[in-house]
């Protein structure tokens, strides 16, 4: 398809679109994007689609979030779309377990500034009514969090990465990394990477392949600690009580949570080991989803599920991503493992990444 290039990145998803942006725009060359089938096919198409600081547990997350989510507010006047984004708030419920590590993280939030209030039950109750607080002893609010679009965040990316004359080829898989010299300990650096439609020399490979991103980095001899998890997504039809203003809901003892979908609800909870193209249903945690959803919420008994889907997220084992070359020869360098909050950060990840060129 294209014969050379400066740089291949591998994977088509929120943080390979980034990536691509914040190296066209420095000027890193000749870039190519490769995605084995259509933009957003993998995690990022199948997210909760929520952009949030109240997640955050540690000083260095909280910092890169601050980051990415200052550069959403700009991101309308940088890339020329709307990301659809509705400040409606997170809530987070504690139960007895859960309520010293909500007590810290809410301090952490406070002392750097993020709006975020401590509640008590009654006051929970009082606001959201639909919610059943019996077992609740601790909630924080932050009024800042709340839904975007996935989709529209990848194509204003698309969209200028193009324009900065990115080539984006879809439905082209890349299949290995080439390196100069004997394969093994003393591989050279990056020569090109093989795809399903041939090779394309290129002297730096980037690995943005999301749940794949522990097979590719195999291919440069690297083994990333890297853990796929499979995550549910349940979305039911009209929800009266729980109204379109309502804001994300996080159980934080059975990491459940519930926000507004058009006129129903969508619930998602799951860390399940799965294979990176996993997409089947698993009938046991749908119920698993419903069943604390009417313990929580118990008007939403009579809702009806509307659709269903698992999506996998790429967790590392310290909880932080993996930004550069992992050890990795010359000119193989990673942007993965972003887990469950590559959304959110894909604006800083791609920056990142340019500190490790
Ligand atoms: C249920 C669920 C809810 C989530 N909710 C949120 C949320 O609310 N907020 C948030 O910020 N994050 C959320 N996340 C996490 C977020 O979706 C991911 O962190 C993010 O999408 C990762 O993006 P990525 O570009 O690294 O991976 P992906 O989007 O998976 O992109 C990788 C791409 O690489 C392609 N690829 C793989 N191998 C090859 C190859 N050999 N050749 C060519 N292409 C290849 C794949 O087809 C795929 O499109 C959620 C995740 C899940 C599963």
């Amino acid at each position: 398809v294209v014969e050379s290039a400066d740089i291949v990145i591998i994977g088509g998803g929120v943080i390979g679109l980034s990536s691509a942006y914040h190296l066209a725009k420095a000027g890193a060359g000749k870039i190519v994007l490769l995605e084995r089938q259509q933009l957003g096919a993998g995690s990022s198409g199948k997210s909760a689609a929520m952009l949030s600081l109240q997640f955050c547990r540690d000083a260095a997350t909280l910092a890169m979030a601050r980051r990415a989510y200052s550069r959403y507010m700009a991101f309308g006047e940088e890339l020329g779309v709307a990301i659809d984004f509705h400040p409606t708030g997170w809530l987070s419920l504690a139960t007895d377990g859960s309520a010293a590590a909500l007590r810290q993280q809410a301090a952490l939030l406070q002392q750097n500034g993020v709006a975020t209030e401590l509640l008590d039950a009654e006051e929970v109750a009082y606001r959201y009514p639909a919610l059943n607080v019996d077992d609740i002893v601790l909630a924080t609010f932050g009024p800042d969090d709340g839904p975007f679009d996935p989709h529209m965040i990848m194509q204003g990316y698309a969209r200028r990465v193009r324009a900065l004359s990115v080539q984006i080829l879809e439905g082209v898989q890349a299949t290995g990394i080439r390196f100069a010299g004997e394969p093994g300990f003393h591989q050279g650096r990056v020569t090109g990477v093989a795809t399903d439609h041939g090779f394309i020399a290129a002297g730096i490979a980037v690995n943005v392949a999301g749940p794949w991103a522990g097979e590719v980095a195999r291919w440069a001899g690297v083994e990333l600690p890297l853990r796929n998890a499979a995550r549910t997504i349940v979305v039911t039809g009209p929800t009266p009580a729980i109204p379109a203003d309502y804001p994300f809901v996080e159980d934080l003892e059975v990491e459940w949570y519930l926000r507004p979908e058009l006129d129903g609800v969508l619930m998602g909870m799951g860390d399940r080991p799965a294979p990176p193209d996993y997409a089947g249903l698993d009938e046991e945690q749908v119920e698993a989803i419903i069943e604390r959803a009417v313990h929580r919420a118990p008007a939403l008994e009579d809702a009806r599920l509307q659709t269903a889907w698992t999506g996998i997220r790429p967790l590392t084992e310290s909880g932080q991503p993996i930004v550069g070359s992992a050890g990795g020869p010359d000119g193989f360098l990673c942007n993965c493992g972003w887990g469950g909050v590559g959304l959110i950060m894909a604006p800083v990840a791609g920056e990142m990444l340019l500190f490790t060129l």
